[in-house]
């Protein structure tokens, strides 16, 4: 019988996505466990501990080391809403003026967003600080 075993853990599925896409163009099978819970449930997805990454046990390795090498995923993204934000044009972590927009058209952040575009429709509002490196989005 074939093993799965659990590799990463996502707190959102469209993270997932974008690994699992990685994961499979380098012909390893991936399945996603309580992916369906956690679509239904995000806002609870820390609770029941995310979205699970399994491969089989004979790919582990290989698949360790892809995911290693893929440096772009997005970690961490906090969501603020704009009154949060108070209208300032600022990091909200360090309150430096260094930031941007994000706009990368790579392969990496286009994917998710136009496969689960319909999920997080309201966090399309990117941005990212040069001074601390965080990345953040506003909720309208
Ligand atoms: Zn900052």
């Amino acid at each position: 019988m074939e093993q799965l075993v659990t590799i990463k853990t996502f707190t959102y599925p469209h993270e997932a996505y974008v690994i699992r896409g990685k994961l499979e163009s380098e012909g390893i099978r991936t399945f996603l466990k309580d992916e369906m819970t956690v679509q239904v449930h995000n806002f609870y997805s820390n609770a029941i501990g995310g979205v699970k990454l399994q491969v089989p046990s004979e790919d582990v390795e290989r698949a360790l080391i892809i995911i290693d090498s893929v440096k772009e995923i997005p970690h961490e993204v906090v969501v603020f809403s704009k009154r949060e934000l108070d209208g300032t044009n600022t990091c909200p972590f360090c309150h430096s003026e260094n930031i941007s927009r994000t706009r990368k058209a790579n392969w990496l952040t286009l994917i998710p967003y136009l496969i689960v575009g319909f999920i997080f429709p309201v966090f399309k509002n990117s941005y990212i600080c040069f001074d601390c490196g965080k990345e953040w989005r506003v909720k309208k």
